[in-house]
């Protein structure tokens, strides 16, 4: 199927539409699928074959417009950011995703599928998590659910982010940690994949980006478009136009950069400009970008873009933010860079941290390290005085408030 489909205007001129969203197969363009073990067919299928339903029934919908407002704080404002409007010369707004319950977007996600697991029947959550922030995101829900939850993380992801291991237990959640190949988030996700296996029907696996096989980059899209949809209304209020010039956001696996852009896809007026972390600079050899770096493969269940050896090897990431730290991308966006409606910037750990920097003294927002990556873009994109930009800030800073301690001196001149 392709995604370039031909239609006629009411002229009856013909033209190109391209279609964004999943297709019936579970592909963005020539990105997607489902590429998994048989045993996992069941499950998936599970899925697959009710969640579009579930999540469009109106007791649901009610439950999670409750859920969003009373317990995660939203609609979460949008922020007309003078100071950093002033030294860009342009207009820039914050969607202050930092202000969601947990400290970040994860937990639009959280939410949404954890009302659908009721639904679907299922007693036991299970997650992976790499630096521990979807773990929290997902142990919160389960207990706000009472509901079992175990997070799978690799045992060196658990040493580094013992504060995030540490929440997760006061949450009550069981963190298992994972002992194979370098123990972080890849075999961390192994351990839960082996998991879902065995326990196929009591228990619902709540993966966090766009990520995975389908329908789960849909399913996540969909309960972070919530970010867009606020958008397009507080920008009407705001300027009278519900589409701004710009929209930006980081990209990790891609899940609060596919809420932002969600719905802007078919406005072609509207700029995607998608944000990836250079770690110490893109030819390093220490890089999560994606796009420069990634040739086509299948990682988590999905064909997307993908940092990998010449024979096809997952080459181990880095970057200086945690969440940004994957070696590939959801394939919405892998759709979105090759077909140009996005465009992808990478931009250093050091730039980063300087924008973080300048965030929390012109604003007094001290950024998550990931938003940051999207703020430190603002240097390289060529916005002009009547332009409206909208930067997604995905999350708050107390969770690296010792890396903006210890590395300071590495990074400020
Ligand atoms: C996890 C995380 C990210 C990256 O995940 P996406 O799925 O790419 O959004 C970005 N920002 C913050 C604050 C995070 O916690």
């Amino acid at each position: 199927m392709s995604i370039h489909e031909e239609k006629k205007d009411i002229l009856g001129q013909s033209y190109i539409y391209m279609n964004y969203q999943v297709d019936k197969k579970g592909f963005y363009g020539n990105f997607g699928g489902a590429y998994i073990p048989e045993m996992l067919v069941p499950n998936v299928e599970e899925l697959r074959n009710r969640y579009l339903s579930i999540i469009q029934e109106e007791s649901f919908q009610t439950e999670m417009d409750q859920l969003l407002r009373d317990y995660v704080g939203r609609p979460t404002p949008l922020y007309l950011a003078k100071r950093l409007s002033e030294k860009y010369n342009t207009t820039i707004y914050l969607k202050r995703e930092d202000l969601c319950h947990t400290g970040a977007h994860k937990v639009n996600n959280t939410i949404g599928q954890i009302l659908l697991a009721r639904r679907l029947g299922k007693t036991r959550i299970i997650a992976e998590t790499g630096a521990g922030q979807h773990g929290v995101a997902t142990a919160t829900v389960c207990a706000l659910m009472g509901m079992e939850c175990i997070v799978y993380m690799g045992a060196v992801d658990m040493e580094r982010q013992k504060p995030n291991v540490e929440r997760m237990k006061m949450l009550g959640a069981t963190v298992r940690p994972a002992n194979s190949g370098s123990k972080t988030l890849k075999d961390a996700t192994n351990e839960a994949i082996r998991d879902w296996i065995n326990n196929p029907v009591d228990t619902h696996y709540i993966i966090g980006s766009v990520v995975g096989p389908h329908p789960y980059p849909d399913l996540v899209a969909r309960f972070q478009s919530i970010i867009s949809e606020e958008m397009r209304e507080q920008l009407i209020d705001k300027t009278g136009s519900p589409n701004p010039n710009y929209v930006i956001a980081c990209v990790g696996g891609g899940s609060n950069a596919a809420g932002a852009f969600y719905h802007y896809l078919n406005e072609k007026s509207v700029n995607l400009i998608a944000v990836e972390a250079a770690g110490q600079g893109v030819y390093s050899g220490h890089s999560a970008a994606t796009t420069f770096l990634g040739k086509p493969g299948v990682i988590h269940g999905s064909k997307t873009l993908l940092m990998q050896t010449e024979d096809g090897q997952i080459t181990e990431p880095y970057s200086i933010s945690a969440g940004l730290d994957y070696p590939g991308i959801g394939p919405m966006h892998a759709n979105l860079f090759e077909t140009g409606r996005a465009k992808f910037y990478s931009v250093t750990d050091g730039e980063a941290f300087n924008a973080a920097m300048l965030l929390s003294r012109m604003e007094g927002i001290i950024p998550a390290l990931e938003s940051a990556h999207a703020i430190a873009v603002l240097e390289n994109i060529p916005v002009k005085k009547d332009d409206v930009v909208v930067i997604n800030l995905s999350g708050r800073g107390d969770k690296d408030l010792m890396t903006y301690i210890t590395r300071k001196d590495e990074f400020t001149k």
